[in-house]
């Protein structure tokens, strides 16, 4: 097996997938076009991507474990016809295994051709739909969720008029977290759930239609960002044109705000939000909440740099670049020792000693899973001679786990779960260590055009939790990381 390497040594919720379509309308060459905008998304997932292109109602793929650029080499585009739908996945794993039967599209062969889906998402009541499709037959070829939702579709669709409806339907099924596009011989279909967990978004590219995990990846092809799908909205874009169906299920809507915090790009637009606005608003919100005298105000990047010019701005104390990032270190995996999770955090930050020495430095980070990144991130500016070193963080802690789809360790292994913050201050070795709170990170999000979860900060879910874990019985015969 190829040589795979997946960062879940981050000391970070780790992103999600992200997924687009393409309906060409003008005679685009649409491998190149969503070859583009794949790029757009890969912040969302390195584990493995693909595109799916439909062209004549025959499914035609390229996928693999990897990033773009190794999965979507020249040689394997070129296997690809020009054609009228496509659909592409870049998938972030939850789990701790590889397993290249997950990458998505899932291409599947239903009562009326093929289709083609890529989901992001954590589907909560998994376990019992995939034990009554297994109960009826169903095979599977992996554990990822778009299984089960393509199986649901195609065996609704054996009974309903419409594929709208079978979608329709499947919508009403499923619980938790998803947003995904899927493509018919004829059309292609967004859906977001009807809590609305995680973005999805329409776009026009000319003539031509494009439907997105974030807006940054329709600009990224040049294409114009139309609105977002609503929680429990269904677009459906074939010959006739654009059209929009809602579910029946109605839901507390529950976008994830780790969206703002971590998730998404800082030139993305989520409900109505500027993804860096709302870093910046933090920065200002963390300030106001937890003022410090400092000499420098210093973002970790990438995502903590946007809330420092926000606490730098507010608090009248000059914005630093106090870290150089490397951004060609490969990627890290989970269960690699200690020393070298440390040896390899060391490479990927280098600080600017001339910037810090001397100074009281006020480092803004946008969360703490485990705390070692935090005390790495401390001991760096300390051993450069920094004389003070205040830890501000733009999102609160981290106390409950996620089921929607976010990848958190279970509670148990969240440090603020286990230690006060000043505990948790002195365990980092910082001179003071703050939060935004719970009110300040809703403050954030101002002018979101739905309701926000905060599940994994205060323990109160919009939706339910899973009441059976799945477990894979297979799961120990593939590749670990
Ligand atoms: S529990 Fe936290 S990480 Fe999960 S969806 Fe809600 S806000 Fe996002």
């Amino acid at each position: 097996m190829k040589s795979i390497i997946i960062d879940k040594s981050r000391d970070k919720a780790n992103d999600e997938c992200g997924v687009f379509g393409f309906y060409n309308n003008d005679n685009f060459d649409i491998v190149s076009v969503t070859h583009d905008a794949m790029y757009g998304l890969q912040h969302r997932g390195q584990a493995s991507a693909g595109l799916t292109v439909m062209k004549d109602g025959e499914p035609h793929t390229v996928k693999d474990l990897g990033i773009v650029s190794t999965v979507c080499t020249e040689a394997n585009l070129k296997k690809l016809p020009n054609g009228e739908i496509s659909v592409a996945h870049l998938r972030y794993t939850t789990l701790d295994y590889l397993d290249r039967a997950a990458s998505q599209p899932l291409v599947m062969r239903y009562i009326e051709g093929s289709l083609a889906l890529a989901n992001n998402g954590c589907i909560t009541n998994f376990a019992e739909i995939r034990n009554e499709l297994e109960q009826g037959g169903a095979i599977f070829q992996s554990n990822s969720h778009a299984e089960i939702i393509g199986y649901t579709i195609a065996s609704y669709k054996v009974d309903c008029d419409t594929i709208e409806d079978a979608v329709l339907r499947t919508m009403e099924k499923l619980k938790g977290a998803y947003s995904f596009v899927i493509s018919f011989p004829d059309k292609l279909i967004g859906v977001r759930d009807p809590h609305g967990f995680k973005p999805l978004c329409i776009g026009k590219l000319e003539n031509s239609y494009i439907i997105a995990s974030e807006s940054c990846a329709i600009e990224s092809i040049g294409g114009k960002f139309i609105r977002d799908v609503q929680p429990g909205e269904m677009i459906v874009v074939d010959k006739s044109g654009i059209r929009s169906l809602f579910c029946n299920k109605k839901k507390r809507a529950s976008l994830c705000l780790f969206e703002y915090i971590y998730v998404a790009r800082p030139d993305s637009i989520i409900d109505g939000v500027h993804v860096n606005s709302a870093r910046k608003k933090a920065g200002e919100l963390l300030y106001k909440e937890n003022p410090v005298e400092a000499d420098l105000v210093c973002g970790v990047p990438d995502s903590g740099l946007d809330a420092a010019q926000g606490f730098a701005e507010v608090s009248g104390i000059p914005y630093a670049t106090a870290f150089i990032k490397n951004k060609y270190i490969g990627r890290t995996r989970d269960g690699v020792g200690t020393d070298k999770k440390n040896k390899l955090l060391k490479m990927r930050l280098n600080v600017l000693k001339n910037v810090v020495e001397g100074k009281r430095v006020v480092i803004i980070d946008d969360s703490i899973v485990h705390g070692n990144t935090s005390a790495h991130i401390v001991k760096l500016l300390k051993q450069a001679g920094a004389s003070e070193v205040h830890m501000r963080i733009s999102s609160p802690e981290f106390k409950y786990a996620c089921y929607f789809g976010v990848d958190l360790p279970e509670e148990s292994k969240l440090i603020s779960n286990k230690m006060s913050v000043d505990e948790l201050r002195e365990h980092i070795g910082a001179d003071s260590l703050s939060f935004l709170s719970i009110e300040g990170i809703h403050q954030i999000a101002d002018g979101c055009s739905i309701g926000l979860c905060d599940g994994c900060f205060s323990g109160n879910y919009k939706a339910d939790k899973p009441k059976i874990i799945y477990e894979d019985k297979f799961a120990s015969k593939i590749q670990k990381f």
